[in-house]
C-alpha cells in the first residue's frame, strides 16, 4: 500500500444533552471539515468522517472497526461539544491504531454580536477537548495532541506530518527484511534482538542464502540487462568504459529485486565478507534499489536497512531524499568543521544534488572485481540523521538535526558519493552527544523527515526517542538518558 491508499478516521465526540438539532449541526460540520481539509492539498492522506459519538457503544464499535481495517492508519478525535470521557474509556483502552487528539474549533473567531448561550453550547471545544485530554492522560494512552484552527496551513501541516508517522507505523508493522550473510565480524552496534524488534516494530528479519542470489544473478538474461543498462544511460552520466562491470551490477539489481519482490521484502542487508560466487559487491545495484524505495544496510546492518525503508515510506511523495549513510571522517579546521558521510559504495541517489556519474574503481576490501557505483555530491539543506540501537531490553532511536552543505572540497580521488554536513549544535558537541547516546556509525539521512515525525513514530511504536538539536548539551543529555534508563527499566 502506498501513502494515498491510507485513510484516517475522524471521530467527533458529543452527547445527547444538547438535542437533535445540535447533533445534526455537529455531524454536518464534521463532514464539511473533513471535506475541506482533504481539499486543502496539505494532507498526504484522506480524512474520513465516521461518526459523532454519543454513547460508549458507538465508541467501542468504531475502535473495533478501526483496529481491523487495513486501510485505516489512525484515528483523529475532536470534541465539538462536551463529551463525557468515561464514555470513551473502554473504547480507547482497546485502540490499537495511532491516535491524534485534534483540539480545534469550527469557527475561527468569536462572533462579537452573535455570541449567546446557544452559541456557547454548540461551540465548546475548549471545554470538551480538556475533558477528552484528561482520559488519555489518565489511561497513559500514547497520542499526539495538535491544537489550532483546522484551516490554518501550519496546523494542517502538523496533522499531515503526524499522518506520515502513522503511515510509517503501518508500513513498519508489515515490513519484511531480507538478509544476505550475517553482520560484519565482531561489530556490536549493528546487532540486535530480532524477536524483540519484531514484537515492537513488526519487522520480520530473516536470512536467505547468498548462493540463491548467485543463481538468480546468473539467470538474468542479456536482454533484461540491456534494457536496464539503457535506463542507466538515460538517467546517469556514464563515466566509465568498463561496461562489463556495469552490466554485472544491472544483473545484481534485477536478481536482488526479483528475490525481494517474490518474498514481499522491502529492505535488505548484505556484507562484503560474504559474497561467495558473486563477481562484485553490489554497489550501483544497491544504490538503484534504494532509489526505488527499498531499504538497505551494509555489513549486515538489518536495523538501518529497515529504518531506511520505513523513513522512505513515511516521506513518500516528498522530494528531498532519504538514504543509508555512514559517518566516515571529519574536517576539523576551525570555522569549517564538518562531517563527511559516505559508504564503501552504497549511497542512495535520492540524496544527489546533480546527475550522478557511473564510475568503476577497485574496492580495497572484499577481494572481488572492481564494482560500478554512482558517484555524486549530496544536496545542501536541513536534514536529520537517525540511528536505531538495541540497548538490551529496549530500542533507542537517536535523531540528530544536521545542516548539509555543498562539500567544501572537490575530493577528485574519492571514488564514492559523499554528503557533507554540520551536526547540531556544532560538530564537536554534536558528536559528543551522539557518542554519549550510543548512536551508530550507520544512519538514515533524510532531508524529508524531521524530529517531530520521528518522535511521533517512536511514540506509536513504544520505543525510546532521543533528539540531539541546537539546544542539546552533553550535561542535559546525560541527565535525560539517566532518567530515561530508569523509566524504561520500570516500564
Ligand atoms: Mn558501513
Amino acid at each position: 500500500m502506498s501513502m494515498k491508499d491510507y485513510e484516517f478516521w475522524f471521530v467527533v465526540g458529543s452527547q445527547f444533552l444538547y438535542g437533535p438539532e445540535v447533533l445534526d449541526t455537529v455531524a454536518s460540520r464534521a463532514a464539511e471539515m473533513a471535506e475541506k481539509m482533504n481539499a486543502s492539498g496539505v494532507l498526504p492522506c484522506k480524512i474520513v468522517y465516521k461518526v459523532t459519538a454519543k454513547t460508549p457503544e458507538e465508541i467501542d464499535n468504531i475502535v473495533k472497526e478501526a483496529n481491523f481495517c487495513d486501510s485505516c492508519a489512525g484515528i483523529i478525535t475532536w470534541m465539538h461539544t462536551f463529551s463525557p470521557s468515561k464514555m470513551w474509556l473502554n473504547g480507547l483502552k482497546n485502540l490499537q491504531k495511532p491516535y491524534c487528539h485534534f483540539a480545534t474549533q469550527y469557527n475561527r473567531d468569536i462572533p462579537n454580536e452573535e455570541i449567546d448561550m446557544d452559541f456557547m453550547n454548540l461551540n465548546q471545544a475548549a471545554h470538551g477537548d480538556r475533558e477528552h485530554g484528561f482520559i488519555a492522560a489518565r489511561l497513559r494512552i500514547p497520542r499526539k495532541v495538535i491544537m489550532g484552527y483546522w484551516q490554518d496551513e501550519k496546523v494542517l501541516s502538523n496533522l499531515g506530518k503526524w499522518m506520515r508517522s502513522a503511515v510509517g507505523a503501518a508500513f513498519s508493522k508489515k515490513l519484511k527484511v531480507m538478509r544476505f550473510g550475517d553482520n560484519m565480524r565482531n561489530v556490536a552496534v549493528t546487532e540486535g534482538d530480532k524477536v524483540g524488534v519484531q514484537e515492537k516494530l513488526g519487522w520480520q528479519v530473516n536470512t536467505w542464502p547468498v548462493g540463491t542470489l548467485v543463481e538468480y544473478i546468473n539467470a538474468v538474461s542479456e536482454s533484461e540487462t540491456d534494457a536496464l543498462v539503457d535506463e542507466y544511460i538515460s538517467k546517469y552520466e556514464m563515466a566509465t568504459d568498463n561496461i562489463a562491470a556495469v552490466r554485472y551490477q544491472a544483473k545484481e539489481e534485477i536478481a536482488i529485486k526479483k528475490m525481494l519482490d517474490e518474498q514481499g521484502c522491502k529492505a535488505f542487508s548484505n556484507t562484503f565478507e560474504d559474497l561467495y560466487g558473486m563477481e562484485q559487491l553490489p554497489g550501483l545495484a544497491s544504490q538503484r534499489l534504494m532509489e526505488q524505495g527499498y531499504g538497505y544496510g551494509g555489513e549486515g546492518d538489518w536495523k538501518v536497512a529497515a529504518m531506511t525503508a520505513v523513513i522512505k515510506a513515511m516521506t513518500e511523495g516528498m522530494n528531498g531524499g532519504t538514504g543509508f549513510m555512514e559517518d566516515y571522517t571529519y574536517n576539523l579546521a576551525p570555522g569549517a568543521e564538518y562531517s563527511l558521510g559516505a559508504h564503501m559504495l552504497e549511497v542512495c541517489p535520492t540524496l544527489a544534488a546533480d546527475k550522478p556519474r557511473i564510475e568503476v574503481h577497485p574496492l580495497g576490501i572484499g577481494g572481488k572485481g572492481d564494482p560500478a557505483r554512482l558517484v555524486f555530491e549530496g544536496k545542501a539543506g536541513k536534514a536529520v540523521v537517525v540511528s536505531l540501537v538495541d540497548m538490551g531490553g529496549r530500542l533507542r532511536m537517536i535523531c540528530q538535526d544536521i545542516e548539509c552543505v555543498k562539500p567544501i572540497l572537490d575530493m577528485p580521488n574519492l571514488p564514492v558519493a559523499r554528503v557533507m554536513w554540520k551536526a547540531m549544535p556544532d560538530l564537536c558537541t554534536g558528536a559528543e552527544c551522539w557518542i554519549i547516546a550510543g548512536g551508530a556509525h550507520h544512519t538514515v539521512l533524510s532531508y524529508d523527515a524531521d524530529a517531530d515525525m520521528l518522535r511521533d513514530f517512536a511514540r506509536m511504536m513504544d520505543i525510546e526517542f532521543v533528539h540531539i538539536n541546537k539546544d542539546t548539551t552533553p550535561e542535559s543529555l546525560e541527565n535525560e538518558l539517566f532518567l530515561k534508563d530508569l523509566a524504561w527499566k520500570l516500564k
